[in-house]
């Protein structure tokens, strides 16, 4: 396993060129979970899946430390604004979620009595303490089934309604036609009218 500090390096490479405090325990909810399942870390091949729960400074570091990236479907982002992740061995199907320990940042200033502000602190301190004062994990069952979450079924139908291609079984079937999400009404955008004012919200309508 590389060193803590090289992954950080890594990790800072990807992240504007400098290390922030948020990265380091993304980096070392990697490493713990690769122990916790007993999977090498960062893997070499595609069997750890990492599902994010936020995006931002901690996945940069959970991407390093895992070597898990979202072009190679190796991680996936749900974002509820958690610094959290949870890891899946995707040849047993055993998960484990880890997060930072809610009193984390209280420890770390212990841990680092002389850095010269908060944010040093954490920097430093997130890299000392033991992995059970930085980190909380619960081994957990994934809601979705695995084989619908991997999508290597692949399959590619056209929306009925829109038109646009859909990828990996993520259409819906209404009365017997496949539909995409955001013509199934999940979408996370409004389509605006030509000529609709900017101030206005938005009419939703389908191209169909
Ligand atoms: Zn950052
Ligand atoms: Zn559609």
């Amino acid at each position: 396993m590389p060193a803590l500090s090289e992954l950080l390096q890594a990790s800072a490479r990807l992240h504007e060129g400098r290390p922030c405090p948020r990265q380091v325990p993304g980096v070392r909810m990697s490493l713990l979970a690769g122990t916790l399942l007993g999977l090498e870390v960062p893997q070499r091949d595609k069997r750890f899946l990492v599902i994010v729960e936020t995006y931002g400074c901690a996945a940069d570091g959970i991407a390093v430390g895992a070597n898990c990236w979202v072009g190679r479907r190796t991680m996936r982002i749900v974002d509820l604004g958690k610094v959290a992740a949870t890891y899946v061995d995707t040849h047993s199907g055993t998960a484990v979620r880890l997060h930072p320990h809610p009193v984390a940042r209280e420890r770390a200033a212990a841990c680092a009595p002389e850095a010269p502000s908060r944010w040093h602190a954490q920097l430093l301190g997130y890299q000392r303490m033991p992995d059970e004062e930085l980190l909380a994990w619960t081994w957990v069952e994934l809601a979705i089934p695995l084989p619908v979450l991997l999508a290597r079924a692949g399959g590619r139908v056209h929306c009925w309604r829109c038109g646009e291609e859909v990828l990996d079984q993520r259409e819906v079937w209404i009365e017997g036609k496949p539909v995409c999400r955001s013509c199934a009404g999940e979408a996370y955008y409004w389509i605006r009218e030509p000529g609709a004012r900017a101030d206005r919200p938005a009419a939703l309508t389908q191209r169909a």
